[in-house]
């Protein structure tokens, strides 16, 4: 199935791939008020499971209602719409939730109070031109220099498109320098997250990574810590001081895209070799697992069938 015969599911109607459009002057364009969530999707058409499906739905209307949005749907009839958009679009290896105000409007707020809601479910392919994403080396990461917004302004939990953008230009700036993203620290210095990714640090035989006053609840994030749990891994949820950046034995990102990616240089510090190193791999080795299928413990709980 190519982008062009894909549909997309807004407000209850499949429409065209290239008929999904909003107008140039959408309050939501214009003010970046677009709320999101992406999640993975893995098996043959028909026996879909999606990785922490049922989390990723609950995240994303807990964003739209921190972002004042309100919408007519539940979770058992996004679940249903999803489902819907799956069968509809066979071969889906990615699904992104979005609630936004389609509505022109020139004030800050938008017209119409009622957000739209559009479910994609696509193949890397319609978004990148090819199949899979090139092989991944480790992480090169530059820390940025603008800090992670505050809690105070905007809280982490809310995957709003306009807090995004500094992430956006920190990571443009960080790619010409020759690094792969950037790892945002917070007001007070300690280590925040990275453009689109959580993070972990190996301190001592235990992991590390900020606690959710200061970052985003990766789903991700939250599977391997029930990893780490089950394989007896120390994990400290404190931010972590910028100096261990310096001392770490290991650093990892996690998120929906990249699941578990070692990280090799931070800044001007090359990760001492070899990278990944042991408490990674096992993380990753066992996410891996997880996510195939074959991990008697966790997989029936992560990969959720799509209805
Ligand atoms: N932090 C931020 C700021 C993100 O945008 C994401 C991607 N959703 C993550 C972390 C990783 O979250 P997840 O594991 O749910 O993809």
């Amino acid at each position: 199935m190519s982008s062009a015969e894909r549909t997309i599911w807004i407000d209850g109607q499949l429409v065209a791939w290239q008929e999904a459009t909003v107008h140039v002057l959408s309050q939501s364009l214009q003010r970046g008020s677009l709320v999101f969530d992406v999640m993975a999707c893995y098996g043959e058409p028909g026996q879909e499971r999606v990785f922490g499906l049922v989390e990723h739905v609950d995240r994303f209307l807990a964003s739209v209602a921190s972002n004042g949005m309100e919408l007519e749907l539940d979770r058992a009839s996004i679940l249903a719409a999803i489902a819907k958009t799956v069968h509809a679009n066979p071969g889906s290896e990615g699904i992104k939730l979005s609630a936004y105000h389609a509505g022109v409007s020139l004030d800050v707020l938008p017209r119409q109070a009622r957000p739209c809601v559009a479910i994609a479910a696509f193949r890397f392919r319609d978004i990148y031109g090819v199949d899979a994403p090139p092989e991944r080396q480790p992480a090169r990461l530059a820390i940025a220099a603008t800090r992670k917004t505050p809690s105070s302004v905007l809280s982490p939990q809310v995957k709003i498109a306009a807090g995004y953008t500094a992430a956006a230009v920190a990571k443009q700036r960080a790619l010409r320098e020759g690094f792969d993203d950037i790892l945002f620290l917070d007001l007070e210095g300690r280590v925040a997250e990275s453009s689109t990714q959580s993070f972990f640090a190996v301190e001592g035989q235990g992991l590390r990574t900020a606690s959710l006053d200061r970052v985003l609840a990766g789903i991700t994030r939250r599977a391997v810590i029930e990893i780490a749990e089950d394989e007896g891994i120390p994990i400290r949820q404190e931010a972590p001081p910028q100096s261990l950046l310096e001392s770490a034995s290991e650093a990892f990102l996690t998120g929906t895209t990249i699941d578990v990616w070692p990280v090799a240089r931070i800044g001007e510090r090359k990760l001492p070799q070899p990278v990944p190193g042991p408490v990674t791999i096992r993380l990753r080795d066992r996410l891996a697992r997880v996510i195939a299928g074959e991990d008697p413990r966790l997989s029936p709980r992560w990969m959720q069938p799509v209805g």
